[in-house]
């Protein structure tokens, strides 16, 4: 974990601490606090991640963020979507989660 949170990137962490603080073990949020304190990063921009992925977010039920489907960032988007086997047959229609940089802003 102490290795995980040293490379992580910043805005990963700063999601973790924030929108899915309430699924991240008590030691592990402690790790992430203190590396972005490290990086220079001060409570005050802690809260303004937060209300700035609050703003967006789409949050669950539990108080955490839902997750994009593609990736580890805070969806902002729910569309149906074919279910593709091998990324090309559609299988079946589901509900994908998307974060603006999968698609979430599109409009399609
Ligand atoms: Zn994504």
């Amino acid at each position: 974990m102490a290795e995980f949170v040293r490379v992580a990137e910043t805005e990963d962490l700063l999601d973790r601490v924030t929108v899915f603080r309430a699924g991240m073990e008590p030691v592990a949020l402690d790790l992430m606090e203190m590396e972005l304190f490290r990086r220079g990063l001060t409570p005050a921009d802690i809260r303004a991640h937060e209300r700035s992925r609050r703003a967006t977010a789409i949050m669950l039920p539990d108080g955490t963020a839902l997750r994009c489907n593609f990736c580890s960032r805070p969806a902002v988007l729910r569309r149906w979507a074919w279910h593709r086997l091998f990324g090309r047959i559609p299988v079946f229609p589901r509900v994908f989660a998307y974060c603006p940089a999968h698609g979430g802003k599109s409009s399609a």
